[in-house]
């Protein structure tokens, strides 16, 4: 009898040892996101047609881009400085349409635009019609943190930067060969425009290029950014959705969301904050409110998001063809792409 109790005990512990074993699963604990990063490089027609080597240059550049925000991440840093050197990267490629390498304006010049949010203070920084700072997300970063103000703009921006370090360049360093021909084309392409023809087909026929970044860090915290030469042979003053806080950026203790694609729609829609705030009042989830942005509210070929949730979720989406497009998370999950199915 003593050795059938003693037999009962043993069978109950080894089921208790079993269960709790269960409870620590390692797929349990990989569900657990420590950190997440996910970044664009604009989102427009991108033709599948691409040569591979071109092709090969972007997904370099979203690579190299990915890599800086996961060097920051993985040691514990903050999302805040995670999307600020991310999107330092993407400025310094000339591919993309941000920094070196920004489109053209209607008078052949480049008026750069940024936004910096950070979600656990509510803390941002903004700027437009830069046309000196070589890195503007790092001015935008200073507004928001040195500054007792949000946004800058055009001639005021230029003296805000004269009181910090930033680097300086001349208005020729943003130019490539690239965005000189496709201004020259945009430019035949207005002349062509005949009255009858709705000025927003065009403009919804223009490439977009902005870039941006959203990060979720190890202290549970969210931050946006992005950073923009805007549209194509904009038109003097013309001020894009990318700096205005809650239309291309935005970040709050639910997401972090930086858009890319026709500036005046995701601006009308008030875009990046629509998708936090249909989240937080509607108990949606982050792709449920992508969703609801892009099919609800925007038509298609407007635009693309990139965002990141409290959980570390990690959701991407356009009504675009294509998006340069890069994410990864401290489980290891990656992705590197440019049109919806790869
Ligand atoms: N959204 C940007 C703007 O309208 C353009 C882009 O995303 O490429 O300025």
């Amino acid at each position: 009898m003593k050795h059938l109790y003693t037999f009962i005990s043993f069978l109950i512990l080894f089921a208790v040892l079993l269960s709790g074993c269960e409870n620590q699963s390692p797929e349990t604990e990989s569900e657990t996101v420590q950190w997440a990063l996910a970044l664009h490089g604009g989102a427009g027609t991108i033709s599948q047609d691409l040569p591979d080597s071109i092709k090969q240059e972007y997904y370099e550049g979203l690579e190299q881009a990915l890599r800086t925000g996961e060097l920051v991440l993985r040691d514990g840093g903050s999302a805040l400085d995670a999307v600020e050197q991310v999107v330092r990267s993407l400025e310094d490629n000339p591919l993309f349409n941000a920094g070196r390498g920004s489109v053209f304006t209607k008078e052949g010049r480049h008026e750069l635009d940024a936004a910096i949010m950070d979600g656990s203070t509510l803390g941002a920084g903004a700027l437009t019609g830069l046309t000196t700072v070589k890195n503007p997300i790092s001015l935008a970063r200073k507004v928001m943190t040195d500054s007792p103000h949000i946004f800058f703009s055009g001639n005021g921006a230029e003296t805000y930067a004269d009181q910090t370090d930033v680097e300086r360049v001349d208005n020729d360093y943003f130019h490539t060969d690239r965005r000189y021909e496709q201004w020259e084309r945009a430019q035949e392409e207005a002349r062509a425009i005949t009255p009858e023809e709705s000025i927003h087909d065009w403009i919804k026929d223009t490439k977009f290029g902005t870039v941006g970044a959203v990060a979720y860090d190890s202290n549970g915290n969210l931050a946006a950014a992005t950073s923009t030469g805007g549209m194509t042979n904009k038109q003097f003053g013309r001020v894009g959705d990318v700096p205005i806080i809650g239309s291309g950026t935005f970040a709050n203790h639910i997401a972090a969301i930086s858009a890319t694609g026709w500036g005046e729609q995701i601006m009308r829609n008030v875009s990046a904050n629509t998708i936090a705030n249909y989240m937080e009042f509607k108990g949606a989830s982050l792709d449920e409110a992508m969703d609801f942005v892009l099919n609800e509210r925007l038509d298609p070929g407007d635009a693309g998001f990139i965002a990141v949730d409290n959980q570390g979720n990690i959701s991407m989406k356009m009504n675009t063809a294509g998006m340069f497009r890069a994410s990864l998370n401290s489980n290891g999950d990656r992705t590197v792409m440019i049109w919806e199915n790869e």
